[in-house]
């Protein structure tokens, strides 16, 4: 295992020496104190003049009495000051005579000497005091000498001198040397203490300290910090030893940030401009990353310039980064209801690694204008925000809408910009696609041989639901052996079972894109005979009891019970059953109640509407106006269940009484209606300003946009399963004794799987004279819609559920020629006298016959001559159910009403040439594109096709119109002038 040893070190610093005596540097005699008093004795300390080692003229104390036993000789230094030092140290340069050197020396001849001192507070030492014995004295050390010589010269030539240090840890005042018979020389004697010196080191100023009394005693030293630097972690410290050394350095300082060391790390200086250091540390001051500065020294980073920035993560030393520039060509690859997008990476990606894609998907159905943020609904693979790759499937779309999809790129700092991200965007409409899977199936009753489903619309039906497959096998039969049905409901009674048996079942929808996929296996038991009887003996006597209720009913049950035998009572039953939901239904059938019969129309709108707390409305966009005010796009959230997409109709404020009752008439209507294909009221806010009328929501918006918009982009079929969700509508309206009075294209919205409903229940354009809406024309008691109205209605106001089939009839025709103006720009009058003398709108281009011919059913002069709206839904089924019927075209009505003649073209045989013709009907432009191509007389010019007219080199699609219809009315006119003459 490696271990790094983190060592680090205090420069070495000499301890300071403190001197506090030195006989070195006595200028006088030293004049210590001796034992026997010098003088008295030959044999005391005697103090000579000599020479150091490097001939300095020194005091030095000798003694040599080696001769004589019993040595005792002292010599005592004076008094010496301590200043506060707990270790004394006391070096002593001395020579010492070489006993053996001397001749007939005695045996008593030493060559050490002894080292004493005496502690006091005060110099009170006399001539005789303290006494001259150990104790009082203590004794340090008897000294020896390392080297001896041989012959005393105190010339200094041969004389070896020994330096001992003796070192205490007490307070001492005086030193004594006591000879005890020796021959020496006592040359200098220098008294001192250390200290450790003033230091700076690991970034740390430590004051002179001193050492401790014992050798091995550390005195600890707080150290502080040196300008700009902070200690790391726990106080610095150092110890001070007894021998005035520093050590176990604990603790350090470092420049603070935006600080660094210099000078041997004795200075901690500012960053210069242009560099930071963000930390605390050794470490050197950086130069500022690029596309950022400082804004004064001691930078501890560096701003981002203007337009950079830098993310929490973001390493202060590296660039400041920018936001991506767009994707680069977004290419889709549509596929039914599912885009495949592909994109290049942004050409700039901001100088940052971290760029994502978010997807964000607007639906810009119904053209009218702005477009909505994509529900929940739409799918994302992988994800839809912060895609690292350059590539998105998106699936779950509705079939047949535009969107428009914004690739954004978006990196870490994407969010600090005050600019949204940039995208690049991509159109693309779907396609149609099969219905998604029935999810969710029933059963709804069963008997032995039968058992009723019923299952819930697809969620994506994804256009019109022309009928259900549904497929059953017995369980323990193999799957080959189902029986497949069809259905155009989502109810049906699958006949002919085994009693008892278990089946399987799955169902499918189909819509002219094909069939959705078989939703889950289902299992479901038929009755076996004896659950039936005993189920049919329980329910008799309730069947008797409710019978009562009614006398049809009672018949029905009593002729069931007649002509049932035991075998077929299975059958019978299921026709009871369905007697019993006819029988049910038509009971429960409500009858419209006009809002303007109640005395108070406030109290209609109680009844009828919900009352919306406005906190639970969330207005997003204004989509349209209407006639009170501006309708808006929003959210309702009522407490309890999800949030949805609704409309807002608002009442503009200033309104009048009478205009805010109007205004809410429409509600206390729709509130009455739920069906499918009647537009549905969510509720009323009238609680709060301003007053709201909040319905579900309709992608698509008005019919007749909606259909303008998408000139020629459906199927037939598509068109008939929009006019049959209208007749539907219309059905239950009129079952409901409601009279619309205003069914046009532009009354019915589309909602995004293009079903359509019928909306538009105001009343007061049909009562107020001051409307400017030329489609009103006021007639005696109130305004009429002429060009939608039936005759009968315009004339003497007999508006009924047959002038609203009337009415029907010229929706279909609006939505077979994809919301052309009927009887285009004719005028009222012209109108109504065209109808008057039997003339009808003639079929739209590609308009199948059987649809014209509803529609001159519709437009049938007697009302009751005109087909029911029950007759139009199924008359619709039919169709949809048998595509072949809408494949023959009309060539030109033969039947009794005669194809209107467009008053607005005159006619033909007026002009003597084409160009004269095609100068009358606006269409002068042509003139040499017919000339060219030889279409110069009306013969020719009467069987043109829209082949032809493409190939003249007409490409407008409104111009291709103008001149097909006008053809179309010289081939009529031909016709009648034939006729005429036969
Ligand atoms: P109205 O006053 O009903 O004629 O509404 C005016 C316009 O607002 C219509 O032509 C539509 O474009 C739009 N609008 C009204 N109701 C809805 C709705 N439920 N969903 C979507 N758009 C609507």
């Amino acid at each position: 295992m490696d271990i790094l040893w983190i060592l680090w070190t205090i420069p070495a610093v000499i301890a300071v020496e403190e001197t506090l005596m030195d006989s070195t540097t006595a200028t006088a005699e030293l004049g210590w104190t001796v034992y026997p008093v010098s003088g008295s004795s030959d044999n005391s300390w005697e103090e000579v003049s000599g020479y150091d080692e490097n001939m300095n003229t020194i005091r030095t104390y000798q003694v040599c009495n080696v001769f004589d036993n019993n040595q005792n000789n002292w010599v005592r230094t004076k008094y010496i000051r301590r200043r506060g030092a707990q270790r004394i140290h006391v070096e002593m340069k001395f020579s010492v005579r070489d006993c053996s050197s001397i001749p007939n020396v005695p045996g008593s001849c030493k060559e050490t000497f002894n080292l004493y001192y005496y502690e006091s507070d005060a110099d009170t030492a006399t001539r005789n005091s303290p006494a001259w014995m150990e104790n009082p004295w203590i004794k340090v050390d008897t000294i020896a000498a390392d080297e001896s010589f041989s012959q005393v010269d105190l010339g200094g030539r041969v004389m070896k001198i020994n330096t001992e240090v003796r070192s205490f840890d007490y307070n001492m005042i005086q030193y004594a040397f006591q000879d005890y018979g020796g021959c020496m020389s006592l040359i200098a004697v220098r008294v001192f203490y250390r200290k450790c010196p003033r230091i700076i080191t690991n970034g740390a100023l430590f004051q002179e300290t001193l050492s401790g009394a014992e050798s091995t005693s550390l005195v600890a030293a707080r150290g502080v910090c040196i300008p700009n630097a902070e200690e790391v972690d726990v106080p610095i410290k150092l110890y001070c030893n007894g021998d005035g050394e520093w050590m176990v350095p604990i603790g350090r300082c470092m420049c603070k940030a935006g600080n660094e060391a210099v000078e041997n790390g004795t200075v901690c200086r500012a960053c210069p401009s242009g560099f930071f250091k963000p930390t605390q540390g050794d470490e050197a001051c950086m130069q500022c990353p690029i596309n950022s500065r400082t804004t004064s020294e001691g930078a501890i980073n560096c701003v981002c310039r203007n337009g950079y920035y830098r993310t929490d993560s973001d390493p202060l030393q590296m660039p400041c980064t920018t936001v991506p520039s767009a994707p680069q060509t977004v290419i889709s690859s549509v596929n039914e209801t599912s885009v495949m997008l592909e994109w290049m990476p942004p050409r700039d990606s901001g100088g940052r690694e971290d760029v994502v894609f978010n997807i964000i998907c607007k639906s810009c159905g119904g053209g009218r204008g702005g477009c909505t943020r994509c529900g929940d609904n739409v799918q994302f693979l992988p994800r839809q925000l912060g895609l690292t790759e350059t590539r998105v499937y998106i699936s779950d779309l509705l079939a047949h809408t535009q969107y428009t999809f914004e690739v954004q790129a978006v990196n870490g700092v994407s969010d600090q910009s005050p600019y949204s991200p940039q995208y690049a965007s991509v159109n693309i409409t779907t396609n149609q696609a099969a219905p998604s899977t029935v999810s969710i199936m029933h059963q709804v009753s069963r008997t032995p041989d039968s058992i009723t489903l019923s299952w819930s619309q697809p969620d994506q039906p994804n256009g019109v639901i022309l009928d259900y497959e549904l497929q059953y096998y017995e369980k323990d039969q193999p799957e080959i052996n189902a029986t497949a049905i069809r259905s155009p409901t989502n109810t049906v009674v699958i006949r002919n079972l085994k009693p008892g048996s278990i089946y399987v079942f799955q169902v499918r929808a189909r819509t002219v894109a094909g069939f959705g996929r078989y939703s889950g296996k289902l299992y479901f038991q038929t009755m076996t005979e004896e659950e039936y009887n005993t189920s049919i003996q329980e329910k008799l006597p309730l069947i008797i009891g409710s019978a009562a209720a009614g006398l049809v009913f009672l018949i029905a049950v009593v002729v069931i019970i007649i002509v049932c035998n035991r075998r077929g009572f299975d059958r019978a039953d299921s026709e009871y059953t369905d007697k019993l939901q006819h029988y049910t239904s038509g009971h429960r059938m409500k009858i419209y109640i006009d809002p303007f019969t109640y005395e108070d129309p406030n109290e209609a709108v109680r009844e009828f509407a919900k009352e919306i707390d406005i906190s639970c409305v969330k207005i997003e966009q204004v989509i349209g106006a209407g006639e009170f005010g501006e309708v808006c796009s929003g959210n309702l959230k009522l407490p309890g269940k999800r949030e949805m997409f609704v409309a807002i109709k608002t009442l503009k404020s200033g309104y009048t009484e009478k205009q805010r009752r109007d205004f809410l008439s429409e509600a206390s209507i729709m509130g009455q209606f739920d069906h499918p294909n009647v537009i549905h009221l969510e509720g009323v806010v009238t609680k709060s300003s301003p007053v709201m009328i909040v319905t579900e929501f309709m992608e698509n918006g008005s019919l007749d946009s909606f259909l303008r918009q998408n000139d020629g982009q459906f199927t037939v079929i598509q068109l008939v399963g929009m006019l049959r969700g209208i007749a539907s509508g219309m059905k239950y309206l009129s079952d409901m004794n409601y009279v619309h009075r205003d069914l046009a294209a532009r009354n019915i919205l589309v909602n995004s799987n293009l079903v359509c409903k019928v909306s538009d229940f105001g009343l007061s354009r049909f009562l107020e004279d001051d409307t400017s809406d030329p489609t009103y024309t006021s007639a005696l008691g109130g305004k009429i819609p002429i060009r939608w109205t039936a005759p009968e209605a315009i004339q003497y106001r007999k508006f009924t559920s047959a002038s609203d089939v009337w009415s029907y009839g010229i929706v279909m025709w609006e939505v077979m020629s994809y919301g052309e103006r009927p009887y285009w720009d004719m005028t009222n009058q012209d109108v109504i006298n065209a109808i008057e003398q039997d003339y009808r709108l003639p079929p739209p281009m590609d308009c199948p016959s059987a649809l014209h011919q509803l529609m001159l059913d519709c437009w049938q002069k007697d009302r009751n001559n005109r087909p029911k709206f029950s007759q139009i839904v199924n008359n619709l089924d039919k169709m949809i159910r048998n595509p072949n019927t809408l494949k023959a075209m009309t060539p030109l009505s033969s039947g009794v009403h005669l194809p209107l003649l467009d008053r607005s073209i005159p006619d033909f045989s007026s002009f003597s040439t084409v160009d004269e013709w095609l100068d009358a009907i606006k269409m002068g432009q042509y003139k040499d594109n017919f000339a060219n191509a030889d279409f110069s007389t009306f013969d020719v010019v009467s069987q043109m096709t829209m082949d032809d007219i493409l190939r003249v080199g007409v490409t407008l699609a409104g111009h291709q119109k103008k001149i097909l219809n006008s053809v179309q009315m010289m081939r009529a006119q031909m016709n009648q002038i034939t006729s005429v003459e036969v």
